[in-house]
């Protein structure tokens, strides 16, 4: 696969970014521009320094306060299912956590707003995407079950962490047209993707997956 070096954000590919971005193509990530978004972040800011050996390897790592920077194949999935049916003017994303899909997004998009319930986690993802020269990103610390009412509705709003129902505030907060991206279960969770449609929603299932719960209330 060639991987091009985009020109509009600073970073460069990286050797172990292009590794961790073929690695994936060959797992079905098939978006080129998500591919090269991959190759050119920096994933070892957003993992503890003892873990940045393991940074570029394809898997979740811990984060602290009991939570996990998602796995690279599932944040260039949920991404890439953002992106599918076109580019959406502003993403709300629910679990900030590292800020790594945070920043991913925020190469992708024009705006993106995301949601943390821990506000240590918040800060500390708010100063990688500074570092990243990232600056299209607004956060908030609040409790991600009731989205973010005063900047809908959002074309597209991906969930991070897994309730075990689809939160009514995050369907109330899509436009019409607008897709929820959201893994849903307890012990097992499905990816599910839903579309809204006027006063209809569409749900498609995506695969099974694994993440955090998704807890309601935020936590100073
Ligand atoms: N995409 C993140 C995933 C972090 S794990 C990354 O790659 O780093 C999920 C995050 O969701 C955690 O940081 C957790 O604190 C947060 N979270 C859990 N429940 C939440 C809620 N109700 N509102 C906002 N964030 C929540």
């Amino acid at each position: 696969m060639n991987i091009r070096v985009g020109s509009r954000i600073s970073g460069k590919s990286t050797r172990s970014g292009v590794i961790l971005a073929q690695k994936l193509h060959a797992e079905g990530i098939s978006n080129q521009r998500v591919l090269q978004v991959i190759a050119r972040t920096p994933r070892h800011i957003f993992v503890p320094e003892i873990l940045a050996h393991k940074a570029y390897d394809n898997t979740a790592l811990p984060i602290g306060q009991g939570q996990t920077i998602s796995q690279p194949y599932i944040v260039a999935k949920m991404s890439e299912l953002l992106l599918d049916d076109g580019m959406p003017a502003s993403i709300l994303e629910i679990g900030t956590g590292s800020g790594y899909q945070t920043a991913i997004l925020a190469q992708l998009t024009q705006k993106v707003f995301s949601v943390e319930r821990i506000k240590a986690l918040q800060w500390q993802a708010k100063r990688r995407l500074q570092l990243m020269d990232l600056h299209n990103v607004s956060m908030k610390h609040g409790d991600g079950w009731k989205g973010w009412h005063s900047k809908a509705p959002f074309e597209a709003i991906i969930v991070t962490a897994a309730p075990n129902e689809v939160p009514q505030a995050l369907l109330d907060q899509l436009t019409d047209g607008g897709r929820l991206i959201i893994p849903v279960g307890e012990q097992t969770q499905v990816l599910k993707i839903i579309t809204r449609d006027g006063d209809q929603y569409h749900e498609k299932q995506i695969e099974a997956v694994r993440f955090v719960p998704l807890v309601p209330g935020a936590v100073s």
